[in-house]
């Protein structure tokens, strides 16, 4: 109940009011009390002095002393402050009554001034707790002893004292309406800030920092609001600054193309990127464990080493580098981070290259061998051997030595390619006239093998800017193949067309032996051969192709192969007629 700030000032207020009335009233009542007995007794002493008792006691001297004594006495009472309340008494030695401005209501009690007096003693004992004030004189009145008793019964003490009771009480309620308003008053003007504060506070925990508290006040209370103001709006632009970095680190997470879990120290998953679900094959859940993604993979034990631990798995078909780092501070949140990277591409590349070195290493082994057991039985039978095989046994060795150089010489070829070293002259030329050139160039070398060339153009070809000899070797190539590979009796159809917009468009198309469906996507690769022995055979290197696809991408353009096993082949290349400048990639 008194926990509000309220109540409590109202408390306070009304405790402080009672506890001043009350020392304020205890203060005043007893002063008038000590006010009234030192009055009194002033009163009766300043009276009863030595020359008064002296005449009090000639006066009593005699007959009827006590009506002389009560008539001295009666000429002081204004003096002595004689009323309803307060009475003198002419008493005998035994304390009877004698005489007086009347006689005492009830009989007079013996009292310890009275007693002082019947012993010939003044009696004027302090009595401040009694219900009374007296004094007491011995007259020596000769024959008969006398007392004058004075008496006041307190009641107009009482009275009075009562008076000032009620005034203090009065003054109290009043004190406590009066304090309970201010305390009201009061509390509001403190409170009701304090409370736009809180409801504030309550916005900003909210997240919404878009108010400002206005400052009504240039006290604490004002200060408050200010202070709290620059809270909020530092607040506003750290959680920006903080938000920031955050949707930068998530949109990150998000897109990374490498995936990255995260664990707790008993295995559960605190976090996954798309990456990782899409690499591991598993959509998120909450209750998900470590063990459920990377079934196989242990956790590492100890969140305390600081070890990297890297591990490859296959998953889905695909190769993956799992790396296992622990993280967390000494006193924070522990456990692992698993990063997932992708290595299927590079892994095939190693293969690529593995094969490829092997591939060379197998291609120049063959001639070498060839020349080297040629050249022994040459060496061997020196002069033995008759004239034309010996001939014959040196036109082996010229043949592999020819064929050792085209292959190093399309090996350079596609390293050049390959590294951009390629220096390709681009100058402007009629791709009519090379076509013819290349058509009488090999229609000869077609007909010997008993096939038919033909030469097409479907529309008016324009002139194109490429590199004129390189881009000449690549149908050169193509035509060779279809030769080679189309038993007699071929046909071999060479057409040109313009192709919208800007492109011309080369077919070659023979129906000669065609190729087997499954080979038609590797016959780019280098040394990819469908039938090795008639490749050898026919001269081949098994790097035409290869070759080809790397110069036509160098001019830019693209070139494909269709082909059905026993029917034919067709290769088509299509190029850019306005290639202004280019490279090599
Ligand atoms: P190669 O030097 O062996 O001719 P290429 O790279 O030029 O090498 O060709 C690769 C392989 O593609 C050839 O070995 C051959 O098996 C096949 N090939 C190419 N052109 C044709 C074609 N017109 N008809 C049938 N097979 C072909």
């Amino acid at each position: 109940m008194f926990r509000s700030l309220h109540m409590k000032l109202v408390l306070i207020l009304i405790l402080m009011i009672i506890s001043v009335m009350v020392v304020m009233g205890t203060f005043l009542i007893n002063s008038v009390g000590n006010y009234y007995l030192r009055d009194f007794y002033d009163k009766v002493t300043g009276l009863f002095d030595y020359n008064m008792r002296v005449s009090l006691e000639q006066a009593a001297q005699g007959e009827n002393g006590a009506k002389h004594l009560e008539e001295m006495v009666a000429a002081h009472t204004s003096s002595l402050g004689i009323s309803n309340h307060r009475s003198y008494y002419i008493l005998d030695e035994n304390g009877a009554y004698l005489a007086g401005p009347r006689p005492p209501s009830s009989a007079l009690g013996t009292t310890p001034n009275m007693l002082a007096a019947m012993a010939g003693e003044v009696g004027i004992t302090n009595a401040a707790i009694d219900s009374y004030m007296d004094a007491a004189y011995p007259i020596d009145g000769g024959t008969q002893d006398y007392i004058i008793y004075i008496c006041d019964d307190k009641k107009e003490i009482q009275e009075l004292t009562w008076r000032f009771f009620s005034i203090v009480l009065e003054t109290m309620v009043f004190g406590l309406l009066v304090s309970v308003l201010l305390s009201f008053l009061l509390s509001k003007t403190i409170t009701t800030p304090i409370e736009h504060i809180k409801k504030q506070a309550q916005l900003v925990a909210t997240g919404d920092f878009s108010h400002r508290l206005p400052i009504q006040s240039g006290d604490e209370i004002g200060s408050l609001t200010e202070t709290f103001n620059d809270m909020a709006a530092m607040l506003q632009s750290t959680l920006g600054e903080v938000q920031e970095e955050r949707d930068k680190l998530s949109t990150l997470f998000l897109h990374m193309t490498d995936g990255v879990a995260a664990f707790s120290t008993d295995g559960r998953i605190i976090h996954m990127n798309p990456a990782t679900e899409r690499l591991m094959g598993v959509t998120f859940d909450e209750s998900m464990t470590f063990n459920q993604v990377f079934t196989g993979l242990e956790m590492p034990a100890s969140a305390n080493e600081r070890k990297v631990v890297s591990s490859e798995i296959i998953r889905r078909g695909r190769t993956l580098n799992v790396l296992l780092a622990p993280y967390g501070a000494a006193d924070g949140e522990r456990g692992v981070i698993a990063v997932i990277h992708d290595i299927t591409e590079q892994r095939k590349l190693d293969d690529a290259r593995r094969e490829f070195v092997a591939n060379v290493s197998h291609e120049l082994r063959t001639p070498l061998t060839n020349i080297k057991s040629y050249t022994e039985t040459l060496m061997d039978a020196a002069g033995e051997l008759p004239a034309d095989t010996e001939k014959r046994f040196l036109g082996v060795i010229s043949g592999e030595a020819d064929r050792m150089t085209r292959i190093v010489k399309d090996l350079l070829t596609l390293s050049k390619l390959d590294y951009g070293r390629m220096d390709l002259a681009f100058r402007q030329f009629s791709m009519k006239e090379m076509l013819e050139t290349i058509y009488t160039a090999m229609k000869l070398d077609a007909e010997n093998n008993g096939h038919q060339l033909t030469l097409e153009f479907q529309d008016d070809i324009p002139d194109i800017t490429g590199d004129k000899e390189r881009l000449e070797q690549v149908v050169v190539n193509i035509i060779s193949n279809a030769v080679k590979y189309t038993p007699a009796g071929g046909h071999i159809h060479v057409t040109a067309a313009l192709q919208m917009p800007k492109s011309i468009l080369l077919r070659i198309q023979d129906d000669g032996m065609g190729i087997p469906a499954e080979d038609v996507p590797r016959l780019f690769e280098r040394f990819y051969r469908v039938d090795k022995a008639r490749s050898r055979q026919k001269g081949g290197t098994g790097l035409g192709l290869a070759i080809a696809k790397e110069m036509v991408e160098a001019h830019h353009g693209t070139i494909h192969l269709e082909s059905e096993l026993g029917k034919g082949t067709t290769v088509t290349i299509i190029l850019p007629t306005d290639l202004k400048e280019a490279g090599n990639g």
